[in-house]
């Protein structure tokens, strides 16, 4: 019989060590929601947002990042993104599930007060320290997309794309589109970075947790 390639003694340590971000992500619980802005948690502290058309793959990217197979719901489950989501990683600091953008079924009324509760939100927020825009690598760029680009770049909110699904499309064509839309963002948003992003695949899910370890100042040391 065949016996394991590593007995204990030998597995190499980096697969023991695992980064301060990656394991404070891998603590995210669920602790708010909010859908009006007098319903927000105290302003303190640093919390990153994430942000995107319905549907994009936003609680996939939030699950893989974190770890946490249902940390967010799926688009299927529609009440729990009407309201902004707060998950606590530790005192100081929280990810923001942001309701996501062009629900189809939900009243006008309601969409615009969601509208509402979004921008006082992102104007507001003393908190917030960058946004993570999630963008299916099939349709990247909508009308929505575009306005959250173009306020960032006015208010100098940091932003950084994930190219979502990217396991939809060979390899060499979705790198066409990161070239692509990285061009267009030097161009007309330069505040944004971007990277290609698979929740199925786990393509990119390091690259964003350590994104994420900067922004929310996860020591390293
Ligand atoms: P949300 O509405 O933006 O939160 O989107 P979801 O995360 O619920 O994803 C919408 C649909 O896309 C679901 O059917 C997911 O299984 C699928 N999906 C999300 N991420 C990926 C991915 O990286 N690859 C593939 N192939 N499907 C994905």
């Amino acid at each position: 019989m065949r016996g394991p390639l590593f007995t204990k003694k030998h597995v190499p340590r980096s697969i023991y060590t695992m980064s301060k971000a990656v394991e404070l992500l891998r603590k995210a619980e669920f602790t708010h929601g909010a859908q009006l802005f007098s319903q927000l948690p105290e302003d303190t502290g640093l919390e990153v947002a994430f942000a995107g058309r319905s549907n994009a793959g936003k609680s996939s990217a939030l699950n893989a990042i974190t770890q946490r197979r249902a940390l967010a719901r799926t688009s299927r489950t529609p009440g729990r993104t009407q309201q902004i989501n707060f998950f606590m990683l530790d005192e100081e600091r929280h990810l923001v599930d942001l309701p996501g953008y062009g629900y189809a079924k939900v009243s006008h009324k309601l969409k615009q007060q969601w509208d509402k509760t979004l921008d006082r939100y992102l104007q507001e927020r003393q908190a917030l320290q960058g946004l993570v825009l999630i963008m299916d690598v099939r349709h990247p760029l909508k009308e929505f997309d575009c306005q959250l680009l173009a306020w960032a770049t006015t208010s100098g909110m940091p932003v950084h794309i994930l190219l979502t699904k990217a396991d939809k499309l060979t390899r060499n064509k979705a790198i066409g589109v990161l070239q692509s839309v990285r061009h267009r963002l030097e161009q007309d948003y330069p505040v944004a970075t971007i990277q290609l992003f698979s929740a199925t695949k786990g393509t990119g899910v390091d690259e964003a947790q350590a994104l994420l370890g900067k922004w929310l100042k996860i020591d390293e040391s």
